[in-house]
């Protein structure tokens, strides 16, 4: 992605695929008229059209910040834009303004160019509209209505779909209403796929779309509330082993090929200083060969938990940053590891078990 620059904190990033979009546009304008004015102003309005997105995402970032919640960055995608929050809200009523906060920045473009337009005497009828003919203000309004109903179909990922979730959620529990506005989204998807494959093929595609989105926030949901309340000590694993930064790649290798699990935790004097993932390893002993030191491999920057940590909070963070494992240390010292895998099974046998509140392994956790 390319930084197209900073607005009130939060940067703004361009994913590379949208310049297909931009080029598609060019080309069939291109193929129609054949003229460059045509080509231009093609360009323009679907430029302007993601001027409106983008604002529609700093509706909803701006309405979290209200709440003490921080935006990461905001990014186009050819699908749409993303605001990455640090976090959702975890009171429904906050979640439902700042789900709406989105569409109303739309709802206000779109009745300010509908003032302009009537005022100026530009307006023409809508009939007399097409996707590159008419007013340039008229179709931009046209595409800001459309914005605000396709984000308000109650159906996730979209923002109507988390709207609906936390109208659900001030009645009954968090994951239940999760639940119910899944169910009701893949209803709708169906319903689209069903239309679409008679009608518009497009239509299909944001079936799947939706459907996909929805049994994500429903698993992911199940997931929060299965980890809420029990430590990080829980679940970590406690037999390991580590590497130090003095040791030569060759130490690494003896216990990858000894069945060590992916990823080391290198440790000094007690406490984790960095971390060496076997994707490294490998490119390593490729560029350096098995001489080289533990320390100029690792990586330093990496994230780290508290053995006293939440496993909701942990394993958040495990998902944000793209790593297969984080160190858990408590007062200084590296106590154990958690990994996704790990993650997983501690689920798995919870659920097994059928006693999702008690606690498996109390003894690791006074020992951790
Ligand atoms: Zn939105």
């Amino acid at each position: 992605s390319w930084n197209l620059g900073e607005w009130a904190g939060i940067g703004v990033y361009m994913h590379a695929t949208f310049l297909l979009i931009i080029g598609w546009v060019a080309l069939a304008s291109w193929l129609q008229e054949r003229t460059l004015t045509a080509m231009a102003g093609a360009v323009a309005f679907i430029l302007a059209l993601f001027a409106c997105v983008v604002l529609h995402e700093y509706g909803h970032a701006l309405m979290a910040r209200r709440y003490g919640i921080a935006t990461r960055d905001i990014t186009l995608l050819p699908i749409g834009g993303v605001a990455r929050l640090e976090r959702m809200p975890d009171e429904p009523r906050q979640e439902l303004w700042v789900a709406l906060a989105g569409p109303a920045v739309n709802v206000v473009i779109a009745a300010a160019l509908f003032a302009w337009l009537l005022v100026s005497g530009l307006m023409v009828p809508i009939e007399d509209l097409a996707v590159a003919g008419g007013p340039f203000l008229e179709r931009l309004l046209v595409v800001n209505v459309f914005l605000v109903a396709f984000n308000m179909i109650p159906a996730f990922p979209m923002d109507g779909g988390r709207a609906l979730r936390a109208l659900l959620a001030t009645r009954t529990d968090y994951v239940r209403a999760t639940q119910i506005a899944a169910s009701l989204g893949q209803g709708f998807a169906l319903l689209f796929g069903f239309v679409g494959l008679f009608t518009n093929p497009f239509l299909v595609f944001i079936a799947l779309f939706v459907w996909i989105g929805a049994a994500q926030e429903s698993s992911m949901v199940q997931m929060r509330s299965a980890l809420a309340g029990i430590p990080v000590a829980d679940a970590m694993i406690t037999r390991f082993q580590t590497v130090s930064p003095g040791d030569r790649l060759a130490r690494a290798v003896e216990l990858v090929l000894a069945g060590s699990p992916h990823d080391f935790p290198v440790v000094a004097g007690g406490a984790p200083v960095g971390v060496l993932t076997r994707d490294d390893l490998m490119v390593a002993l490729q560029r350096q060969g098995q001489d080289a030191l533990v320390g100029q491999v690792m990586r330093r920057d990496f994230l780290s938990a508290d053995s006293y940590d939440m496993l909701e909070s942990a394993a958040a963070r495990l998902q944000s940053c793209g790593c297969h494992t984080i160190p858990v240390s408590h007062g200084g010292r590296l106590v154990g590891l958690l990994t996704m895998d790990n993650l997983g099974e501690f689920l798995m046998i919870r659920a097994a078990l059928g006693h999702p509140r008690d606690s498996l392994r109390r003894e690791g956790r006074m020992a951790a």
